[in-house]
């Protein structure tokens, strides 16, 4: 009865080499507070420069986001004191964000609107120990883009298909790398409940830093459970923040709507509007590239493949490019597509790789009835595992199929000699003794002989034909 409505609020981190408005390195992972600089330690008489390839990467990923990019946006300070923020203030966007009006369509054909995207500088990085807080300053002022959805989300599974493909489309522009472990994309949701049918929006809740699809996914589901018992009972939701504590698998109360912080916006002295050219945003859209659902339809429609398969190939960019590689070497793309997107992108998965001429290689013995299926799915976990060429692990394996007639037919014969008595049953009409013959052809060639030319001189001997 009740209905779920659902925003997202994302960040993405901008993959510049340097930060947004200063020239340390934008890099992850160095020791704590290498990547600094008055700048964007916010040392009193220093002002930022904006960067301007975070500039270009935030329009790319707006237009990637079918937004509409304005010409002028301005920058604004959010006032708020924390340990990780320096300059008691964050540069971002408020009234006049960077791009509006965008959305992404949902496999269902739903379109989730998003309201806006705006560039900001990241804050530093508090890290919580026994002894007190330590804090990184190495991420304060790295670009991210954000983006705030319209409350257009209906479902936890519409909440991370949404954040997938936005995490997709990024990666593929050339954005970001979406990296969620690292936090190079992080999530807020914002849910409330309202009964199905009705207009009115009811009280919502805010759970913050979402790091994973699988989080936002539980952390949700624990909220519309958790705001159904009150509204069933006749109860108030109350407007706050939550966090979401992943090993328990609740959200908590962080902050009411009383504590929220005024940020006290104003427009940022230091930063001259951003103005940018239609000439300049078309020359942007050029060089997007193709987007995830852009390469779905070309898979289906110039390869064939079913639209799951072709969704599956997807799904990652380095394996979708890989396949199309393959096909250099492989021309048959539903039999390589048939590969990558079970046992190539499992090893992937894996963190284990397998070069386009490898895969290419194994695939054409395969054709060539040179090695089984199953023997290929062993010399591609090799390639994988080791990065060993395939024809090298053939010959150490001693994998070659047997496919000489002449040299089939002389066991088959032998097997004969031995089992006169299953012959002659199979002769009166069990057929289904056939699969006893290639067994034993099997078994006498280390399952080594091809199952087609075993099945096809058997018949043929059996059924008298020869
Ligand atoms: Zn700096």
């Amino acid at each position: 009865m009740w209905e779920p409505v659902i925003g997202l609020e994302i960040h993405v981190q901008l993959q510049t080499s340097t930060k947004l408005f200063c020239s340390c390195k934008n890099s992850y992972g160095d020791p704590p507070n290498t990547n600094i600089c008055p700048v964007c330690l916010g040392h009193p008489g220093t002002l930022p420069v904006l960067n301007e390839e975070a500039v270009k990467l935030a329009v790319k990923l707006a237009l990637a986001l079918n937004c509409r990019v304005n010409e002028t946006s301005y920058f604004a300070r959010k006032n708020y004191f924390y340990p990780d923020l320096p300059k008691g203030y964050q540069i971002t966007q408020h009234r006049f964000p960077l791009a509006q009006d965008g959305y992404i369509k949902l496999r269902s054909g739903k379109k989730i609107r998003i309201e806006r995207l705006h560039i900001e500088e990241d804050s530093g990085k508090s890290i919580h120990t026994e002894n007190g807080t330590l804090v990184d300053f190495n991420r304060c002022g790295v670009p991210l883009a954000e983006i705030v959805t319209k409350p257009d989300i209906s479902s936890p599974e519409e909440a991370v298909e949404f954040l997938k493909t936005l995490r997709l489309a990024a990666i593929y522009a050339g954005v970001s790398d979406g990296d969620m472990e690292k936090g190079n994309l992080r999530c807020d949701a914002n849910l409330s409940l309202r009964p199905r049918g009705s207009e009115i929006l009811g009280v919502k809740t805010e759970v913050k830093n979402l790091n994973s699809f699988r989080f936002l996914a539980k952390a949700l589901e624990y909220e519309i459970k958790r705001q159904e018992k009150i509204l069933s009972s006749g109860g108030e939701v109350k407007q706050e923040t939550r966090g979401y504590d992943s090993h328990k698998g609740i959200t908590f109360p962080m902050r009411s709507k009383e504590e929220a912080h005024d940020y006290r916006y104003f427009p940022e002295p230091d930063l001259p509007p951003l103005i940018l050219t239609e000439a300049y945003i078309s020359k942007v859209r050029s060089e997007i590239g193709e987007l995830p659902w852009e390469r779905e339809e070309r898979y289906i429609r110039s390869f064939g493949l079913e639209r799951e398969t072709a969704r599956v190939l997807c799904s990652e960019k380095e394996i979708s490019q890989l396949f199309e590689e393959t096909l250099k070497d492989f021309p048959d793309p539903k039999e390589a597509a048939n590969w990558v997107k079970t046992d190539v992108l499992k090893w992937f998965r894996e963190g284990h790789s397998v070069s386009p001429s490898a895969l290419a290689k194994i695939l054409n013995m395969v054709k060539e009835g040179r090695i089984s299926r199953l023997q290929a799915k062993e010399v591609l976990e090799e390639t994988a595992r080791e990065g060993k060429d395939p024809e090298k692990i053939v010959q150490e394996r001693g994998l070659l199929q047997i496919s000489d007639e002449t040299q089939l037919r002389s066991i088959i014969e032998e097997v004969m000699e031995e089992f006169p008595e299953k012959v002659e049953k199979y002769r009166k009409g069990k057929k289904g003794l056939l699969g006893f013959f290639v067994g034993q052809v099997m078994r006498r060639t280390g399952g080594k002989a091809n199952p087609k030319v075993v099945n096809k001189i058997l018949q043929e001997v059996l059924n008298g034909e020869r």
